[in-house]
């Protein structure tokens, strides 16, 4: 069993946190918008372009596949909010910190997210 840690920072191996949600094979689905922040951020760092996408709402999804900078490491995710507007609605404000070619970028975004028939989905985010 794989007992590395979550990219996520949460503590806990890998496949006990994002990595449930990241094998579709199960069927499992993050239960919150927290859970699918975190493993969208999990997925950037490990390059799960087909999660990026399938948990990115249909109506603000890129047309263009998703790519990764090459070279880019990200290196921790700090949770600052998590805002429950309603039952379908929600707000995750977050610092997510990465370093590309020796420079460090911080990432401070509050992103939206909403549910649709029971699945939450990132839907856009305000840079901070
Ligand atoms: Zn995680």
């Amino acid at each position: 069993m794989n007992t590395a840690p979550c990219p996520c920072g949460s503590g806990r191996p890998y496949t006990a946190c994002c990595g449930r949600w990241h094998a579709g094979e199960t069927h499992l689905q993050a239960p919150d918008a927290q859970a699918l922040m975190r493993s969208r951020y999990s997925a950037y760092a490990l390059g799960l372009a087909d999660y990026l996408r399938d948990t990115w709402h249909a109506g603000t999804r890129p047309a263009e596949p998703i790519t990764f900078e090459p070279g880019q490491r990200w290196l921790g995710l700090e949770v600052r909010r998590h805002v429950l507007i309603d039952a379908e609605h929600a707000l995750v404000e977050f610092v997510a910190r990465s370093k590309r070619g020796g420079r460090a970028t911080r990432l401070h975004e509050t992103s939206r997210f909403v549910r649709e028939a029971g699945r939450w989905f990132y839907v856009d985010g305000d840079l901070r």
